[in-house]
C-alpha cells in the first residue's frame, strides 16, 4: 500500500476540519440572513396593517369612503373584510386566494397559485361595535432573492478562504516538517554509513530540537558502548596473548624434554587456572551489564563473616609480611549473597596485601551508620594518584603496569563494584599518593536476624 506522507495526512485532516467549519458557518450565516430579512418584511407588514387599523378607527363608521387607507404601499397589500370574511375594500395580489382563513395577530406563510411565497398578517379591530378584519400581504419572493444572493456570496467567500487556507496551510506544514525530514535523513545516513560520529542538527528550543537532542544522546551512548566493546575485545585478546604464549611454549618444552615435563605442566596448569578466573570475572561482569547478576540472598551476620575472613587473611598476610587487623562491630546483619560478598571483600583485602606490600598494615572495619552497614578495608600502602582514582573501577584498568604483576587483570575492582551495586549498595575509595587507601562498602542493613 502506498504510504501517505505526513504533510499529506496533515493537509487532508485540516482540510476536512476546515470544510466542516466552513459549511457550519455558511449555514449559520444563511439562517441568520434569512431570519433578519423575514423579520424586516414582517415588520413592514405589521406596520402597514397597524397604519390601516388606526385610520379605520379614526374615521369611524364612514371609513369605507374616507379613511385614506394605503391599500398598496412598501410592497404590502392591505384589504378590509367584515366579520364574516367578505371583502369590503382593499387590494390583494391576484394570485393569492381570498379564501385563506383569518388569524388575529399571527403571521401566515402561504404559496400562491403560481408557486410564489407570501406572508400574511391579520388584525381584528372594532369600529362602533362592528368587527372588521384587516389583512396585510407582502411577497416573500424578494427575500428569496436576497437569500440566494447572501448564500452565493458567503459560499464564494468560504471557497476563497478554504482555498487560501489550504495553500498557506500546506506551505506552513511543509516548512515545519522540514527539520523532522532533516532528522530522518541524518538518521538514515548514519544507519547506511555506520558512521556513529555524525549528529543530527535541528533548531533548539522546540519539540523537534528535543527529538534531535534525544537522538544525539542515543548516538552518544551507542558510540560509547561500541568503543567500550571494541576496547574490551582488544583488552581480552591482549590479556590472553601472554598466558596462551606461555602455554604454547611450555607444552613444546614438555613434548621435547621429558625431564622438564612435570614443571611445564605445572606452569600450564597455573596459566589455565588464571585464564579460568579471568573468564569467571568477565562472565560476572557481563551478567551485571545486563542487570542479570543472579544473587542468592539471605540474611547473614556480616560481623561473624568478616571476623573469620580477618583471621584467615591475617595468616595469609603474615606470609607476605603484612599485618592484617580488624575493628568489627558485632551483630551487624545484612541481606546478601554470601559468596558474592565474600568475593568482593577478599578482592579488596587481596589488593591491599598486593599493593601495600611488605611491612604494611591492613585494617578490616565494620560499623553501622543509621540504616547502613559500612565495611572498610584500609591500608597504609602507596595510595592511588588523582589521575587514576576515577578510573580504577574501569575494566582492565591498572594504574602502573610496571608495578602490577601478572597476577592482576585490572578486573577486580569492576567486579567489586558490580557485586556491591547488584546488592543495592555503593562502594567508594579515599586515597592519596603516599597516604594509603581506604575502600568502603555501604550496604542496607537488616535490623535483626530472621528465623
Ligand atoms: P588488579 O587486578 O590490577 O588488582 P583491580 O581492578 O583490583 O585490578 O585494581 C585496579 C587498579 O587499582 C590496580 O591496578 C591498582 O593500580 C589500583 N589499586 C587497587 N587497589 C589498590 C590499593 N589498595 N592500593 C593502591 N592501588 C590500588
Amino acid at each position: 500500500m502506498k504510504r501517505i506522507s505526513f504533510v499529506n495526512k496533515l493537509t487532508i485532516w485540516y482540510s476536512f476540519i476546515l470544510l466542516i467549519i466552513a459549511i457550519g458557518s455558511m449555514t449559520l450565516m444563511y439562517e441568520m440572513a434569512k431570519q433578519s430579512s423575514r423579520d424586516a418584511a414582517t415588520a413592514v407588514l405589521v406596520e402597514q396593517v397597524s397604519d390601516a387599523e388606526s385610520r379605520i378607527v379614526s374615521s369611524g363608521r364612514d371609513f369605507e369612503y374616507s379613511s385614506g387607507i394605503k391599500y398598496y404601499s412598501s410592497n404590502v397589500y392591505v384589504s378590509v373584510y367584515d366579520e364574516g370574511g367578505s371583502l369590503i375594500e382593499g387590494r390583494r395580489p391576484a394570485s393569492v386566494s381570498g379564501q385563506i382563513s383569518f388569524a388575529d395577530g399571527e403571521y401566515q406563510s402561504v404559496q400562491d397559485s403560481d408557486g410564489g411565497s407570501w406572508y400574511i398578517y391579520d388584525s381584528l379591530c372594532a369600529v362602533d361595535g362592528r368587527k372588521l378584519w384587516i389583512r396585510g400581504i407582502t411577497s416573500a419572493g424578494l427575500n428569496r432573492v436576497l437569500h440566494g444572493i447572501t448564500w452565493k456570496t458567503s459560499a464564494l467567500i468560504m471557497i476563497a478562504l478554504l482555498v487560501s487556507a489550504l495553500v498557506i496551510g500546506r506551505l506552513i506544514a511543509v516548512r515545519s516538517i522540514k527539520p523532522v525530514r532533516d532528522v530522518v535523513a541524518t538518521v538514515e545516513e548514519i544507519r547506511r554509513s555506520g558512521d556513529l560520529s555524525k549528529r543530527v542538527e535541528a533548531p533548539k528550543g522546540d519539540d523537534i530540537g528535543q527529538l534531535a537532542e534525544n537522538f544525539n544522546s542515543l548516538f552518544d551512548k551507542v558510540e560509547q558502548m561500541m568503543e567500550t566493546e571494541k576496547k574490551f575485545t582488544s583488552d581480552i585478546s591482549h590479556e590472553l596473548k601472554t598466558p596462551l604464549a606461555v602455554i604454547a611454549s611450555q607444552s613444546e618444552y614438555a613434548l621435547e624434554d621429558e625431564a622438564y615435563r612435570a614443571k611445564a605442566l605445572k606452569v600450564i596448569n597455573t596459566e589455565a587456572m588464571r585464564m579460568s578466573e579471568m573468564i569467571s570475572r568477565l562472565r560476572l561482569l557481563a551478567g551485571s551489564d545486563s542487570d542479570n547478576l543472579r544473587l542468592n540472598r539471605e540474611v547473614i551476620n556480616l560481623s561473624d563473616i568478616l571476623s573469620s575472613i580477618a583471621e584467615q587473611q591475617a595468616l595469609i598476610g603474615s606470609e607476605a609480611g603484612v599485618t592484617v587487623t580488624s575493628d568489627i562491630e558485632s551483630g551487624v546483619m545484612v541481606n546478601a549473597d554470601i559468596t558474592m560478598l565474600i568475593r568482593a571483600i577478599l578482592n579488596l583485602i587481596d589488593n591491599g596485601i598486593k599493593y601495600a606490600g611488605e611491612g604494611s598494615c591492613i585494617v578490616i572495619g565494620l560499623h553501622t551508620e543509621g540504616s547502613f552497614a559500612v565495611c572498610s578495608v584500609s591500608d597504609d600502602g602507596p595510595g592511588i594518584s588523582a589521575d587514576s582514582i576515577d578510573r580504577i573501577w574501569d575494566r582492565f584498568y591498572r594504574e602502573d603496569l610496571s608495578r602490577s604483576s601478572r597476577e592482576s587483570w585490572g578486573l577486580g575492582l569492576s567486579m567489586v563494584k558490580a557485586i556491591v551495586e547488584a546488592h543495592g549498595g555503593s562502594v567508594s575509595v579515599s586515597s592519596a599518593p603516599g597516604e594509603g587507601s581506604t575502600f568502603t562498602i555501604r550496604l542496607e542493613r537488616e535490623e535483626q536476624e530472621h528465623d
